[in-house]
């Protein structure tokens, strides 16, 4: 029952707003990006088993800003800035995506996205956008279709299949649940890949 994982040990580390606060860019990361709402803070918290390790709730400012967050030495999740509800002004939204492309355009450490989409909405030009991000500098992406629990296995199945077919080669989809539990174990096993961490052997983890 009490299986460690390294997720479990992830806190906070610092809030990014200007490329120069980046830590020191030696290590691993995966950053985590999702449309506001889509259940992105309910799919970390629940990777890492924590209930309050990513926010909830939205504040309007935090939309600019790179949150890390530390599992092992030089490794990292990265919490993405999304730029939420459609009313944004140019200038901030112009802002979000200059920081976010340099760092895409720049970050060595990154190893892998994560797209965190409400699978009753997935694959919204933000996702697009984000995809691009990586696509463009050749990084894996892997999409959580995120509140599964919404929808019957069929439906579900259905999504999973119709999301796969759209992505490249590099990117690969799962079906997840933050409150049902659905697919944590892979994306937990997903994400330590990309970061090189190490997780205790599971039953019937086909380790995919
Ligand atoms: P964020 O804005 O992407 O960080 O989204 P939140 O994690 O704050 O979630 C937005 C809303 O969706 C909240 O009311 C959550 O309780 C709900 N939610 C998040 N994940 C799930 C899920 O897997 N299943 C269900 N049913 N609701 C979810």
């Amino acid at each position: 029952m009490s299986e460690h994982h390294p997720f479990r040990d992830a806190s906070y580390l610092l809030s990014v707003h200007t490329p120069r606060q980046l830590p020191t860019d030696d290590g691993l990361e995966v950053a985590i990006s999702g449309r506001s709402n889509a259940g992105k803070s309910s799919a970390i918290n629940r990777i890492c088993e924590q209930n309050a390790l990513a926010r909830t709730s939205k504040t309007p400012g935090r939309t600019q800003q790179l949150v890390y967050f530390q599992l092992a030495a030089s490794r990292y999740l990265v919490d993405l800035p999304g730029y939420g509800y459609a009313k944004v002004p140019p200038e901030l939204r112009d802002h979000w995506r200059g920081l976010i492309e340099g760092y895409f355009q720049s970050r060595r450490a990154l190893a892998g996205l994560v797209v965190v989409m409400d699978i009753r909405h997935p694959l919204r030009e933000y996702d697009l956008q984000m995809l691009g991000f990586a696509e463009a500098r050749g990084l894996p992406a892997h999409v959580l279709l995120t509140k599964a629990d919404k929808l019957g296995r069929e439906a579900q199945a259905k999504t999973l299949r119709q999301v796969r077919s759209e992505l490249s080669d590099r990117q690969t989809a799962q079906l997840f649940s933050a409150p049902s539990g659905i697919g944590v174990d892979e994306a937990r096993r997903r994400l330590a890949g990309w970061l090189q961490l190490r997780m205790p052997a599971s039953p019937g983890a086909e380790g995919q």
